[in-house]
């Protein structure tokens, strides 16, 4: 009997919704990434909340992509003018496929809007990103690839073990930024006019949220950041899974 392959750890990864054409996408450089770091991708199209608990099952591992904004309502605040397109059904959608990802205690990756659900999603708010003097352009008119400003990687966090601390050039495509941060998160990257670039989790082994798109930033850093999330995936034995890290739930 021929020798089964390895099995690669799968990982979900949601995606847009185009409400109005009735179709999903992502870029596809989300599944690249993935692929390259060793992992198969699975795309997640938003489904009725029941249904996360069976699509997690056979994954290894969460990545809460980019997209719109989160819908005000979860975190208990009316809509700013500066708000963008919002889809409170895809926000309730990622932050039950988030729920179940920490009951299992696989590794969770958000970037840009993914930052922003879990850190909804774990009881913290958004702001819209402030202009004026010495404020930087958070949406930048450079290409995607082309990384626009600054983020400080903070020392002794998870993100500093894997991409070192100090000075990192990133792109940047938001228009909206964490405000209070959420209790079971800390910072873990801070742009030169003091957004919150990066989140993540101490208790939990790998839930990280970066403000950057790293899929489409063609640097060492990006490489690392998804390689160690699919290490974390391919290797849950001895993880302390997910304890102290509770969703709060939408309203
Ligand atoms: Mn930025």
């Amino acid at each position: 009997m021929p020798a089964l392959p390895l099995r690669k750890p799968l990982i979900g990864i949601t995606v847009n919704r185009d409400y109005h054409r009735g179709r999903f996408w992502i870029p596809s450089t989300y599944c690249a990434r993935i692929e390259d770091a060793g992992a198969l991708p699975l795309l997640l199209p938003p489904l009725p909340a029941a249904a996360a608990a069976g699509l997690l099952h056979p994954l290894s591992g969460l990545l809460l992509s980019g997209g719109g904004d989160i819908a005000p309502l979860y975190y208990g605040e009316e809509p700013a003018p500066g708000l963008g397109e919002v889809d409170a059904e895809r926000d309730a959608w990622e932050m039950a496929l988030l729920r179940e990802a920490l009951a299992k205690g696989v590794p969770i990756l958000g970037i840009c809007r993914g930052l922003q659900l879990l850190n909804v999603a774990l009881g913290g708010t958004l702001r819209g990103v402030p202009g004026g003097p010495g404020r930087l352009q958070h949406c930048q008119r450079a290409p995607r690839r082309h990384p626009s400003h600054t983020v400080e990687i903070l020392p002794g966090t998870h993100l500093a073990s894997i991409l070192g601390e100090g000075c990192l050039a990133v792109n940047s495509f938001h228009h909206q930024a964490p405000a209070a941060i959420a209790p079971a998160l800390r910072e873990a990257a801070l742009s030169p006019d003091g957004l919150n670039e990066a989140l993540e989790s101490s208790a939990h082994r790998f839930l990280i949220g970066v403000q950057w798109h790293p899929e489409s930033l063609p640097h060492p850093s990006s490489v690392l950041l998804f390689r160690a999330f699919v290490e974390a995936a391919a290797n849950p034995a001895g993880a302390p899974g997910s304890a102290g890290v509770e969703p709060s739930g939408p309203p």
